[in-house]
C-alpha cells in the first residue's frame, strides 16, 4: 500500500538518473515502477488511448450486467486474459469491478457478513505474517459487521469467520491454503499476485471470491482498477451493491485504459504477435530473476541477512519449470535485532515484520521499484553486513 513518499525521495513520476549518497531509499510500499520500462518500450504505439469529450458521460456502463458499471471491453479483456494465461477459472462466475482490489476486499468482507443471523460483528483472519491492509482496513471505520481478529492459526473462537487467503502470500511469497478449516468459514481469495512474472502457474484458480488487480498485473496501480471473480449471484450482488453506495461505480476513463492494457498483454503473448510487442510475461518474469538472483547473491554474502527459499514448479503457462519470484523480499535479521530501524539507518525504508503480525527481526522489501534503485539497494545492503561483519 502506497505511504506518502518521503521528501528526499524523487516524486513518484520522476526517473532516477542518479542517486547522492544520502538519498533515501523507499522500498516500504509496493509501488511497481519496476514496469515503467516495459511499458516505455511498447507504450507509445499499442497503449494509447483517446476518449472523445461526449463519451462515457453516464454513471452507467452495461445497464443489463449485474455489475451495471463495469465497461464491457474490460469485461471481455479480463476473460481474454484469464483464459490464456490459465490462472482463474472465468466460466460461470460474475465479474465485479472495483477502484483497485483494495475496494474489493471491504466490499467482499460487506458481502459474506449477515447482521440479521449473526448480531455480533464476524472475525477476519489471515495466517500471519498477512498483508499489514487486512487488519487496517477491517477496522478502519470500527464497522459492526466485521472485526479483525488477527493470526488465523490462533483463532479459535466459535462461530461463523472470513479468512482472507493470499498467494503468493504478501509479505512472504508463500504459496497458501486457509488454515482454519471449519464448516462455518468463509473465504476470501486474494490473487493479486498469481501471474506468471511471480510464480508458476499450476492451475486455474476455483474458489468462492477471487480478487485481482492491474496494480500487480501489468504495473498500472495508479489506473485503481481491481476485479473479483464471484461465484454466488447473491454475494456478486451485495458488493455491488457496496460500490453503488461507495462510489456510484467506478472511473470508465480507468476502466477503458486498463482494458486496453490487458489487450496489449495479451496481444503480446500470441504467436503472431507484432515482432516489437515484447511478451509481457516473459519480459517480467525474466527481470524478476534477474533481481532475485541478484538479492540472493547479495545475502548470501553477508551473515546477517536470511531470504526465503521456494520450490521449483511447472507453469502451465509458461511450459517450464520456474521458481516463485515474489514481488516482496521477506527479509529476516539474526534473532533479536530491530531489522526495520537496521536498514533505516542505512537510508532504506522498509516495513518492519510487525506490521504483518511478525517479529521485528524480519521486514519486508518491494522488489519492484525502478532499476536505479534497486541496484542503489543492493549495494547499501552490502554495506550493512561490511559494517558488522
Ligand atoms: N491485495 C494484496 C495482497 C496487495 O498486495 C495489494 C497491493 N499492495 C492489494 C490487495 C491492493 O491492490 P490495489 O488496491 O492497488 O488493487
Amino acid at each position: 500500500k502506497p505511504s506518502k513518499p518521503s521528501s528526499v525521495s524523487p516524486a513518484p513520476d520522476e526517473p532516477t538518473d542518479h542517486h547522492p549518497s544520502d538519498t533515501i531509499i523507499n522500498l516500504d510500499h509496493g509501488d511497481p515502477t519496476m514496469y515503467e520500462s516495459y511499458w516505455k518500450v511498447v507504450g507509445q504505439k499499442y497503449t494509447s488511448i483517446t476518449i472523445p469529450g461526449f463519451q462515457s458521460l453516464s454513471y452507467f456502463a452495461n445497464k443489463k450486467n449485474l455489475c451495471w458499471f463495469l465497461e464491457p471491453k474490460l469485461e471481455e479483456e479480463i476473460k481474454r486474459l484469464h483464459k490464456m494465461v490459465g490462472n482463474a477459472i472465468v466460466e460461470n462466475r460474475h465479474i465485479v469491478v472495483g477502484t483497485g482490489s483494495s475496494q474489493l476486499i471491504l466490499a467482499a468482507l460487506y458481502a459474506l457478513s449477515d447482521p440479521l443471523n449473526e448480531p455480533n460483528p464476524i472475525s477476519v483472519v489471515s495466517a500471519a505474517p498477512y498483508y499489514s491492509s487486512y487488519p487496517e482496513m477491517t477496522d478502519f471505520l470500527r464497522s459492526g459487521l466485521f472485526k479483525w481478529s488477527g493470526d488465523a492459526r490462533c483463532f479459535n473462537k466459535e462461530g461463523p469467520y472470513i479468512e482472507m487467503v493470499t498467494y503468493p502470500n504478501n509479505p512472504d511469497g508463500v504459496i497458501r491454503e486457509p488454515v482454519v478449516n471449519r464448516a462455518n468459514g468463509m473465504l476470501v481469495h486474494d490473487l493479486a499476485y498469481y501471474w506468471p512474472q511471480y510464480t508458476a502457474i499450476t492451475s486455474p484458480a476455483d474458489h468462492d471470491i477471487i480478487l485481482f488487480t492491474v496494480s500487480k498485473c501489468t504495473g498500472h496501480a495508479g489506473s485503481r482498477i481491481g476485479w473479483a471473480l464471484v461465484r454466488n449471484e447473491n454475494i456478486a450482488r451485495k458488493m455491488v451493491k457496496f460500490i453503488e453506495v461507495n462510489t456510484i461505480g467506478v472511473s470508465k476513463e480507468a476502466q477503458l485504459r486498463a482494458a486496453n492494457i490487458l489487450e496489449t498483454i495479451s496481444l503480446s503473448c500470441q504467436r503472431h504477435k507484432p515482432r516489437d510487442l515484447e511478451n509481457f510475461f516473459e519480459c517480467s518474469q525474466r527481470l524478476m530473476a534477474e533481481r532475485w538472483k541478484k538479492l540472493r547473491e547479495a545475502v548470501d554474502n553477508n551473515e546477517l541477512f536470511y531470504v526465503p527459499k521456494f520450490p521449483i514448479q511447472f507453469c502451465n503457462f509458461t511450459r517450464d519449470f520456474t521458481e516463485t519470484y515474489p514481488a516482496f523480499a521477506w527479509l529476516k535479521c539474526k534473532e533479536g535485532m530491530d531489522c526495520e530501524k537496521l536498514l533505516r539507518g542505512h537510508k532504506i525504508l522498509t516495513r518492519s515484520g510487525r506490521r504483518f503480525g511478525s517479529g521485528a527481526e524480519y521486514v519486508r522489501i518491494s522488489m519492484l521499484s525502478r532499476d536505479e534503485e534497486f541496484d542503489l539497494f543492493l549495494q547499501r545492503l552490502s554495506a550493512v553486513g561490511g559494517d558488522n561483519n
